[in-house]
């Protein structure tokens, strides 16, 4: 991204995380100077490496669940902080669901002071295991609210709430952006089911099948989900969008794609499914299409030969 953006100063929660790194990334690029945000309790620093030290760019080491603020003033607020994998969520159930309900509060809290736009990192998962498909904006979803990933469903469909509920009591403007199944370089092996098929194809060990395989997911890479979130920045456009790619594949077809990208010649291995896990997934993004111009530009094959490319790399630092 490298047209000029409307705002100066951006605060950017989460951005020491997988899909911080990018969004602080292309805010940069668009000549607009970041304040990165994060704790580095599912975050990590060789997501930041390579903008440390980049003019315009801070980061910040802080929890936002407890009350912070920023120096100086911004125009923009992107809440991005947040656990985002399973094994993440059984470590961290209750900081997952703090940072959804304080956390969201604390960060929207900084746009009223600043007058700033504010933009919600909300998910998919908002759906729960959908039973309308795919799924659109006006779907209210099928959520299981004590169950295994209970903990990022009901804080992100929380934060919705108090991003709307706020955004009308305090007339700050507000944007929520439901993120599909995002990849690419740098993506750690964190749980989630790329970066893990990834790591096994290249260590030459089974990939390990959760279930029957033929549960689908349809994932966007990452510059794409990041320009879909500075799309609706750079709006003002207040529903929630999402923000995904409607290549909708099993699970079992993209450990297959993943050995042939790879050229590994590692076996599948079926093991038990993740409780509760949707059957299937698959964004409409008319409305990003109609309200933002935005599409995905990076179809999936090509996403993974970038994203193995850079695991493959004798540097990557991600295990
Ligand atoms: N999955 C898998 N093997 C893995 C990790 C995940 O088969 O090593 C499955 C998981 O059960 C789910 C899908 O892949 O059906 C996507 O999982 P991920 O955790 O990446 O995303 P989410 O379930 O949050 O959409």
């Amino acid at each position: 991204m490298s047209q000029t953006s409307r705002f100066r100063r951006a605060l950017v929660t989460g951005g020491g995380g997988f899909l911080g790194s990018y969004v602080c990334e292309q805010l940069l690029s668009s000549g607009v100077e970041v304040i990165g945000v994060d704790n580095f309790s599912t975050g990590h620093r060789s997501y930041v490496e390579h903008l440390m030290g980049r003019s315009g760019f801070t980061l910040v080491e802080a929890d936002v669940i407890e009350e912070f603020d920023t120096p100086g003033s911004v125009d923009l607020v992107m809440h991005l902080a947040s656990p985002a994998s399973i094994p993440e969520f059984y470590r961290l159930p209750l900081e997952t669901l703090l940072v959804g309900s304080q956390g969201t509060h604390n960060a929207l809290r900084i746009a009223h002071r600043c007058g700033a736009r504010f933009v919600l990192a909300s998910t998919s998962e908002v759906y729960g295991d959908p039973l309308k498909h795919p799924q659109d904006e006006e779907y209210w979803g099928n959520v299981n609210p004590i169950g295994a990933r209970s903990v990022y469903d009901e804080a992100k469909r929380y934060a919705e709430a108090f991003t709307t509920a706020y955004g009308n009591k305090h007339g700050v403007s507000v944007g929520i952006a439901r993120i599909f199944n995002s990849y690419g370089p740098r993506m750690r092996p964190d749980g989630r089911v790329i970066s893990g098929f990834i790591a096994q194809a290249l260590d030459g060990v089974p990939l390990t099948i959760h279930g029957d395989g033929n549960q689908t997911r349809s994932p966007c890479y990452v510059e794409d989900t990041a320009r879909g979130l500075l799309a609706i920045a750079e709006s003002d456009y207040g529903r929630p969008v999402n923000i995904g790619n409607v290549h909708e594949v099993t699970i079992r077809d993209l450990a297959q794609l993943i050995l042939e990208v790879t050229g590994s010649r590692s076996p599948l291995k079926f093991i038990e499914a993740d409780a509760d896990d949707p059957r299937q997934r698959c964004p409409d993004i008319s409305r990003a299409e109609r309200e933002l111009g935005w599409r995905p530009q990076v179809a999936l094959e090509e996403g993974l030969r970038r994203t193995v490319a850079a695991a493959s790399k004798p540097s990557a630092d991600w295990k």
